[in-house]
């Protein structure tokens, strides 16, 4: 690879910089010439949320911790200081599969990229490249740091940055302990003067401190985002027809999209009808499936701009496709950390995304079951996280006001754009008809599931209630019709916060708050289930359907991307063709001012692009 352009344009040294910088509150001004950077080499006009944060201390050469939620565009705020400081950028990354994309995008940019991995054949030039100084990214798995061949060659040119990926991997707190990143640190510090950017998206307080505090960062370094995407449509549904209400999730959304079931069973199955019921290109993925099968369904799917893959939580990991339209749980989710990272996938472009979960009381009675195998000192803490999972499923309220509660914000009452801001479901105080149902339970012996408990209490003639002289109970009967049609969303919700939980055998049994309740000592609060068909349908995707110049611009991007064997997202995002067609650019600078258009891809594609908006 030749020189880039935007290399033309070269500022001082780091350390001048930061002394430029430092004690200057105007930093819009002192930031003036990297924000025109990062407009030539990635067509963006502004930065998001705490980039400039990040980037302005990057440049002033301080380490800093960025937190940033998925889709924050955490890799812009290494990508562009590493093409305007002097020396290479060394970027740490976990997996393969990430380093390649993150390498793909960064070249389709005209940055100067390569990978150091086990399965690179381009190791020689790679490496002369480095010696050369020719190279902007550097990226590398965590285990190269403990190897002395690779300290050498960090040492045989000038380093400007470390960037540390998927920094949570450092601490033992996070989610996805890798002891290799705990050779990070020595190796960093046989570099005390480059400045270190940690990144990760899902850190609680514990684990921050332990990040800062393993790769040597100062408390003042740590740059939070919040944890909101707004872009991300929040639902959450009774399941009663999962291929029904899925099919209708997908009609909606034209896009790729991710539904999560919670067995490779389950995924075999919804694969199948999905494909039946959509007529929509369906992929299975689970870790039963033959490897190359699974790595040929990915590949597919990051390629494709309409696939619906159907996944146990096996997939996902290493995946950075921005155009997710929407994200499904077939299944209730672990926790609410998992959702969120789960459903953010969706929507890292920024465009509308949408994540639906459809849950079971049965979901939540198996997931109680199993805590009964879980070893004592994690029990509770898996409790909690069950229980506040189901304060989500079943809250009336905001459900985005609940998430960002739970990591520590203090959001808003309403977003907007949740299913319950949306539209308000009516809530309905159920503490007495509580009262009812689980003395019912408790009177027939705690042995009996929900149907019979429902007979008893309406009052109905039936052979087996005769038998067992249940007819003869307080409560045979004392149930109208009025209320009757609540008793299952009441069941539901009682066993979602573990006042029922369900036996051996099917029956339904006394547990957690259940005598609380009996007493009148706490209330309890139901969503009344909506009619049928009350969920006004979500509004069009954002992409204009049926306009032939949109569609014959997303023709033209996957004929380029198949030329290039890229995903169509790598040479434009949906967003650039939607300001395409409002603007219709005449020329190659009125082209060059749409966002998302930098030098490189001007150059690549901007004729062919523009002759195909002279042609409508
Ligand atoms: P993260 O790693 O934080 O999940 P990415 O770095 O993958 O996020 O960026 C998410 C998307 O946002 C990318 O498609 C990127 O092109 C886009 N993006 C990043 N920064 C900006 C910006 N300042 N303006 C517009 N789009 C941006
Ligand atoms: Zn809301």
């Amino acid at each position: 690879m030749g020189k880039a352009v935007h290399r033309a344009f070269t500022l001082p040294q780091a350390s001048a910089i930061g002394c430029a910088m430092s004690g200057n509150s105007s930093g819009n001004e002192t930031m003036a010439p990297v924000r025109d950077h990062m407009r030539a080499l990635f067509g963006f006009d502004e930065f998001r949320g705490r980039q400039a944060d990040v980037v302005e201390r990057v440049m002033a050469g301080e380490s800093t911790l960025a937190v940033m939620p998925t889709g924050a565009g955490k890799s812009l705020t290494y990508q562009l200081p590493a093409t305007m400081l002097e020396g290479n950028c060394v970027v740490v990354s976990p997996l393969i599969a990430l380093m390649h994309d993150q390498l793909r995008m960064a070249r389709a940019n005209g940055i100067r990229a390569a990978t150091l991995t086990s399965v690179d054949a381009d190791w020689r030039e790679t490496v002369d490249a480095f010696r050369a100084g020719g190279l902007d990214l550097l990226y590398v798995a965590p285990e190269r740091a403990s190897q002395p061949q690779f300290r050498e060659l960090l040492h045989s040119s000038p380093l400007a940055l470390f960037a540390v990926d998927e920094a949570h991997c450092v601490s033992e707190w996070g989610h996805d302990f890798r002891p290799d990143y705990r050779q990070l640190r020595p190796l960093m510090d046989g570099f005390p003067s480059v400045p270190r950017l940690a990144l990760t998206a899902t850190a609680d307080a514990r684990t921050r401190a332990d990040i800062l505090d393993q790769l040597g960062i100062p408390e003042s370094g740590l740059v939070i985002a919040g944890f909101d995407r707004p872009n991300i449509r929040y639902a959450m549904d009774h399941r009663d027809g999962p291929v029904r209400q899925l099919a209708t999730l997908i009609a909606e959304n034209p896009g790729p999209g991710i539904v999560y079931a919670l067995t490779r069973r389950k995924v075999e199955d919804l694969a199948r009808k999905l494909a039946i019921a959509t007529g929509r290109p369906v992929l299975p993925y689970h870790a039963g499936l033959d490897p190359d099968i699974r790595v040929a369904n990915q590949a597919a799917f990051v390629a494709s701009e309409d696939m619906i893959i159907i996944a146990t939580i096996a997939f996902g990991m290493g995946i950075d496709k921005p155009d997710v339209r929407f994200v499904a749980h077939a299944g209730i989710p672990k926790s609410i950390e998992a959702y969120y990272q789960e459903t953010g996938r969706a929507g890292r472009d920024g465009d509308p995304a949408t994540a639906m979960m459809l849950w079971g009381a049965g979901d939540f009675a198996q997931a109680r079951q199993r805590l009964s195998g879980v070893s004592e000192d994690r029990r509770a803490g898996e409790r909690a996280r069950l229980d506040a999972l189901a304060m989500l499923v079943e809250a009336p309220g905001c459900r985005r006001a609940v998430l960002l509660r739970h990591f520590g914000e203090d959001p808003p009452e309403r977003c907007g754009n949740c299913d319950n801001c949306l539209d308000a479901p009516e809530v309905s105080d159920a503490t007495e008809l509580a009262r009812k149902l689980l003395s019912a339970v408790y009177r027939t012996g705690q042995s009996f599931g929900f149907g019979h408990i429902q007979k008893v209490l309406t009052g109905a003639e039936d052979e087996r209630i005769r038998q067992r002289r249940h007819d003869r109970l307080s409560v045979y009967g004392i149930v109208g019709d009025e209320e009757a049609y609540l008793l299952r969303p009441l069941s539901r919700a009682l066993q979602a916060r573990g006042a029922l939980v369900a036996t051996e055998h099917g029956g339904l049994a006394l547990d957690g708050d259940a005598r609380e309740i009996l007493k009148g000592e706490k209330t309890v609060e139901i969503v009344v289930p909506p009619k049928k068909g009350r969920r006004k349908p979500r509004d069009r995707g954002a992409n204009p359907v049926g306009d032939p110049l949109f569609d014959a611009l997303r023709e033209l991007r996957r004929e380029l991307a198949v030329e290039a064997g890229l995903p169509p997202y790598v040479i434009f995002h949906d967003a650039t063709l939607r300001e395409l067609v409002a603007r219709r650019p005449g020329s190659i600078e009125e082209f060059g001012a749409i966002g998302g258009v930098g030098t490189k891809k001007l150059e690549a594609y901007g004729d062919a692009f523009l002759e195909v908006i002279r042609a409508h």
